[in-house]
């Protein structure tokens, strides 16, 4: 008897066991069944943002900035501050300076390749030679816009080109514009030089050597150089606006870089020992100057715009308004051609009017030619006006 009653109590227990495996297995089916209609309506567009940075990052970012001012003011030693360092342990230099692609007797290029988590960015930092007033002019600063130009020039033969897909990306996205910290603020020479690059490129002033002046006497020269650059009409490059939806620690840091303009900097070879750590500093028998210390100068502002906070709108302005300009003046001067290609045309067909059928559909392609020319413009000019932040044209 006792064992009848365990085995039945064994079947039921056996029984319960299936029904609510049963129950189990429908249940999951049912919440499979849902999932799959929730799979069934997202489109998937909800990766697309994944999608284009893994593109992006596997791509890799070019950047490409030129140092320019008077000779000895620190431009060399700057950039050796700014990335040529050995004291960011936890960035990777795959290669530390790839080559030097450009080199002429007057202008540098040196390309080196910074890597952070996983993040490529091939910078090209182009020293140019330093001018002096006392110096030949012209001599100095041509070579300056010249490489400017020819920076423009490959990218739009690139970009007209047959294979559009990996142009390389060499023009000049931003010139750090050093200023002497000697005079009373900007030199006529640095006014011309401004003014000729202006339109060019995204200008950003720097005061060098700032460790040889007093609080006082910096915040009197940026004022200085500030009200010299208004009365001047030059257009250094303009910080955006910040989203009024960011955080206030966000704006304030914005508001901060935006008044330190024009960034106080300090530029320094040396590695010098402050409190036990390794620091990068100039040392002067009262103490010494650190590079990055923010409450010593403006070094560590200028590099965190460069390189993590404004990069990708330097890059935007340089192809959405400089690159556009250069294009629209490029256009223009192409017209200009066919313009007197045309009048040769038809000055030759008065005086042979033997060919003039020949010559009139030569006329008439080159009609045709400079309407779509002018068409493009137009399109370029209503573009550019309607972008906020273009600057008014004219030297
Ligand atoms: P460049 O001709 O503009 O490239 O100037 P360099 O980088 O060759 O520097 C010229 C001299 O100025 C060198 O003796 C540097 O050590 C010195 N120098 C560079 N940066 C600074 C700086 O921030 N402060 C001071 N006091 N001297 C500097």
């Amino acid at each position: 008897e006792p064992a009848r009653s365990v085995s039945r109590r064994t079947d039921m227990a056996d029984r319960q066991v299936k029904q609510s495996n049963t129950v189990i297995n429908a249940g999951l089916s049912r919440l499979e069944e849902d999932k799959q209609c929730e799979d069934d309506e997202f489109i998937g567009f909800a990766t697309l943002p994944d999608q284009v940075h893994r593109k992006a990052v596997k791509r890799g970012f070019e950047f490409s900035f030129m140092v320019v001012g008077e000779t000895g003011l620190g431009k060399s030693t700057l950039i050796n501050s700014l990335f040529l360092t050995d004291l960011y342990k936890d960035r990777k230099f795959p290669n530390h300076i790839l080559d030097n692609a450009e080199q002429t007797v007057d202008i540098e290029r040196k390309q080196l390749e910074i890597e952070e988590k996983g993040v490529k960015v091939r910078l090209s930092v182009v020293d140019t030679p330093g001018f002096s007033e006392a110096l030949n002019g012209e001599k100095s600063w041509q070579p300056i816009i010249d490489y400017v130009d020819r920076q423009f020039e490959q990218y739009y033969q690139a970009e007209s080109g047959v294979n559009r897909k990996n142009i390389q990306d060499s023009r000049v996205h931003c010139c750090l514009y050093f200023i002497s910290p000697y005079g009373h603020g900007l030199k006529p020479i640095d006014v011309f030089m401004m003014k000729k690059l202006h339109h060019k490129v995204n200008i950003i002033p720097l005061i060098a050597k700032s460790d040889t002046l007093t609080p006082k006497e910096r915040s009197h020269l940026k004022n200085k150089v500030m009200e010299q650059i208004e009365e001047n009409h030059i257009n250094i490059y303009k910080f955006p606006e910040c989203d009024s939806d960011e955080d206030e620690e966000f704006k304030q840091q914005d508001r901060e870089l935006k008044s330190a303009i024009p960034f106080a900097v300090v530029g320094s070879n040396t590695v010098v020992e402050v409190a036990g750590k390794k620091v990068r500093g100039r040392m002067y028998q009262w103490g010494i100057v650190e590079v990055e210390n923010p409450a010593h100068c403006d070094f560590v502002k200028l590099r965190q715009m460069l390189i993590s906070t404004h990069m990708q709108d330097l890059k935007d302005i340089t192809s959405d308004i400089h690159y556009e300009n250069y294009r629209a003046e490029h256009l223009a001067e192409q017209m200009k051609q066919s313009t007197r290609e045309r009048m040769k045309l038809k000055r030759e067909s008065m005086l042979n009017p033997g060919k003039m059928e020949d010559t009139d559909n030569l006329i008439a392609q080159k009609d045709a030619e400079i309407q779509r020319m002018q068409e493009m413009l137009a399109k370029m000019q209503a573009q550019l006006q309607t972008n906020p932040r273009t600057p008014v044209n004219g030297t």
